[in-house]
């Protein structure tokens, strides 16, 4: 059975990367008919936080992302961590070593002077441990093989190969007794029975050192795919201006996440020349061999549109609870209370606000005439509408509609285009101030569709206020 794992460390949030790189782990499992476990990096306890880790989670919930079992704490396992260093050191692949730090400083710049790269010199690799200072805690060092190479058999980069001579003797446990992270991620990796490791190509050279200790044991080194990181549009380091944000950034930006699974699975992953395909689709043809090498561009512009896309297709009721959500989150109160109390009418005018929203806030901001307050508040460019010349041709249209048996859209239409008509109008003339005093904007549905969602009375009322 394909076993995945996602194994974030947790200083804060679910950042974007770490999102992908959790979708490709989930989808390959899914694909593969196994499973993806959840393992917390929080050996780090200066940086790990309870908050940290509770960020984490729900980003992987708001995302879709399932995992098997609980949580795995990658801290709570120091004691198996220790007990295979020693093991090692028992098996004679490892050693302890007892240099200190000045002794340490000392073959680095001897190496330095010498013209090589500074490393440990493996003093201690053959030394008898009867040598050793008193009083001085030892650190546990692996010894890497003098010579050699370690080939990482990579499902996205091919066979990257690594010289054991330009990798030292690096400390498995360190002199508290507590695991370096390098030690700690093959122990978990084989004691979770992980098959696939996909991580980011940051770690390639980690993979290779993990390597080692795989060899050491004599463990299966699992599978190993290394994405290529996701760069800005300029192609440099993903800035925070360029989306290196955590998805709780985007959920409160107004993403939906369908819209950016969809996008992340395209950032680094693709099938032919789809742009648009379900998570189903994504998990039924997902596979390693279509991992891209390049590096991966994120692009605003591209995924808003695809928001955009997932907006239109989303069913009314699903995006009237998403927008409720999202005016909570993003402290806009008042329109979460306005969005619960029009329930009915919100519903019948998302078919109409769809189209125009490509994110959750811009739908909110549209869905806002249909509870806003009197007298309507209207912003700069509604405002530059409604001069004293066109409250008068709104006072005639308040006429009209006044007298108006039968408040519909084709009533009103055809109301309305037979006044145009009279005053030598185009019909647009009129629309435009109307739909600035009704709505307060310069955008919004068709504004007789708008006049019988609000309904008569308050499209009235409305209109009074705006005539002189
Ligand atoms: N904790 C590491 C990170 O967040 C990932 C380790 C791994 O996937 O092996 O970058």
């Amino acid at each position: 059975q394909v076993v995945t794992r996602f194994a974030p460390s947790p200083t804060g949030y679910l950042h974007i990367g770490g999102a992908r790189t959790a979708l490709f782990s989930w989808a390959y499992a899914r694909n593969q008919g196994g499973k993806m476990l959840l393992r917390i990096e929080d050996t780090d306890r200066e940086r790990s936080t309870e908050a940290a880790v509770t960020a984490l989670i729900d980003g992987l919930k708001w995302l879709g992302l399932d995992w098997e079992g609980e949580p795995i704490s990658q801290f709570a396992r120091s004691a198996r961590h220790a007990e295979v260093a020693h093991e090692l050191v028992k098996k004679g692949h490892a050693y302890y070593c007892y240099c200190s730090p000045e002794e340490l400083d000392r073959m680095r710049e001897d190496a330095r002077a010498a013209g090589k790269p500074p490393r440990y010199n493996g003093y201690w690799r053959d030394r008898d441990p009867s040598e050793a200072p008193e009083g001085v805690s030892p650190v546990v060092r692996i010894k890497t093989p003098l010579s050699g190479e370690i080939v990482v058999r990579d499902h996205v980069q091919g066979d990257v190969v690594f010289k054991t001579e330009n990798l030292d003797d690096f400390i498995i446990l360190r002199s508290d007794g507590s695991p370096t992270y390098m030690h700690a991620v093959v122990v978990d990796d084989h004691d979770m029975g992980v098959t696939h490791i996909i991580r980011g190509d940051d770690h390639l050279t980690n993979a290779a050192r993990q390597i080692v200790i795989y060899n050491a044991m004599g463990w299966t080194v699992p599978e190993m795919a290394h994405i290529p990181l996701i760069h800005g549009p300029d192609g440099a380091k993903l800035s925070k201006r360029h989306g290196a944000l955590g998805v709780e950034a985007y959920r409160q930006m107004g993403y939906l996440p369908e819209a950016l699974r969809n996008y992340l699975a395209r950032l680094g992953w693709s099938h032919g020349d789809d742009e648009i395909f379900s998570t189903e689709q994504m998990v039924e043809w997902f596979s390693l061999e279509a991992l891209n090498k390049g590096a991966a561009r994120f692009d605003f512009v591209k995924l808003e549109n695809l928001n955009g896309h997932y907006i239109r297709e989303a069913a009314p009721e699903y995006l009237y609870g998403v927008m409720i959500e999202t005016a909570r989150e993003t402290g806009r109160e008042a329109d979460a209370v306005g969005l619960e109390a029009n329930r009915d009418t919100v519903l019948a005018a998302l078919p109409e606000l769809q189209p125009r929203a490509k994110t959750v806030l811009e739908l909110i901001d549209l869905a806002q005439f249909i509870y806003a307050e009197r007298p309507i508040k209207a912003d700069e460019a509604a405002a530059a509408l409604l001069t004293n010349e066109s409250r008068l041709v709104l006072a005639g249209i308040a006429e009209t509609l006044g007298g108006l048996a039968d408040w519909s859209v084709p009533a009103i239409d055809a109301a309305m285009r037979k006044l145009a008509e009279e005053k030598g109008l185009k019909l647009g003339k009129l629309a435009q101030p109307l739909r600035a005093a009704l709505t307060g904007r310069t955008v919004s549905p068709g504004i007789f569709e708008v006049m019988v969602l609000i309904g008569r009375e308050e499209s009235m009322a409305r209109l009074g206020d705006q005539i002189p």
